[in-house]
């Protein structure tokens, strides 16, 4: 049985009331951890990873709103990709859930929520379902967000790619698209990769573009590094002012060693405390 098999699995045992279901991690250590792309909904807070039966450490966690992906290069991409090559992942998960408010919200009422926060329609974007990606139906949102990683040229054809549906009050999982099936099967020819057909802008813009990702020229340097950027200090040069001479770099101690027999522990906040009469206050 393969992970996300005995995930289903241990996933319906779980649903169905059996307190022993779960997962032998051992027998998957080929295929951990997952990379899971979900939406930003504050109920899933609860259920991830514990549908999927995964330990924490074992569940990269990217989530934006609506679990939307806009295309083979998106910036969301770029996050599922670095999950795989600098995190380990070994398998994506594009995970969406019932009753998302996303799939809910209509473009009026998109409109009216900017102008409530004091912006105004013709400061946004003209094409507001292609820029937010909304959506009509959930299932179709996350086989169109995985179509999107299956055809992204920074994803590589071994990983699995697949699409589940969460229920946000069971927490029951459908398995939408089967990343292991759609590897199965015979694969086009390198030249012949085609990007989804969408309508609208988004189609067009990543049609258009003709998508030739060995043309496209990137920084050699790291975002945020430059060339004797050991001064914390940021200047911001006056524009018509010659450029000052960046300043000398000064050498960066070593980082110190964790203390001997000790994990270093990152101290989180104590709980706080509802003084009595706050709940109802709340409301
Ligand atoms: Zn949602």
């Amino acid at each position: 049985m393969r992970l996300f098999e005995a995930i289903l699995d241990a996933n319906r045992r779980a649903v169905a009331g059996d307190l022993s279901a779960g997962l032998h991690i051992a027998d998957y250590a080929q295929e951990l951890p997952v990379v899971a792309l979900t939406c930003i909904d504050p109920r899933l807070n609860r259920l991830f990873p514990g549908v999927l039966a995964l330990p924490e450490e074992q569940f990269i966690w990217l989530r934006n709103a609506g679990n939307i992906l806009t295309g083979p290069i998106s910036s969301t991409m770029r996050s599922l990709a670095l999950a795989c090559v600098v995190k380990g992942g070994r398998e994506i998960a594009v995970i969406g859930h019932t009753d998302c408010k996303i799939r809910h919200v209509t473009i009026s009422q998109l409109t009216e929520r900017f102008r409530e926060l004091g912006i105004e329609r013709q400061h946004l974007p003209e094409n507001l379902t292609d820029y937010f990606g909304v959506f009509a139906s959930e299932r179709q949102n996350v086989i169109r967000g995985v179509d999107f990683i299956r055809q992204s040229p920074l994803i590589g054809p071994r990983i699995p790619v697949h699409g589940l549906v969460v229920d946000i009050q069971s927490g029951q999982l459908e398995w939408v698209v089967n990343g292991y099936d759609v590897l199965a099967r015979p694969s086009a020819a390198p030249g012949d990769m085609r990007l989804p057909t969408l309508g609208g802008e988004v189609g067009d813009l990543a049609a258009g573009a003709g998508f030739n990702f060995g043309e496209m020229k990137f920084p050699e340097s790291k975002i945020g590094e430059t060339a004797g950027a050991a001064t914390p200090s940021i200047s911001v040069p006056k524009i018509g002012a010659a450029p000052s001479p960046p300043p000398a770099p000064t050498p960066k101690p070593p980082p110190l060693p964790p203390p001997p027999g000790r994990a270093r522990v990152v101290p989180i906040p104590p709980p706080i405390q509802l003084r009595p009469g706050d709940r109802g206050r709340r409301g």
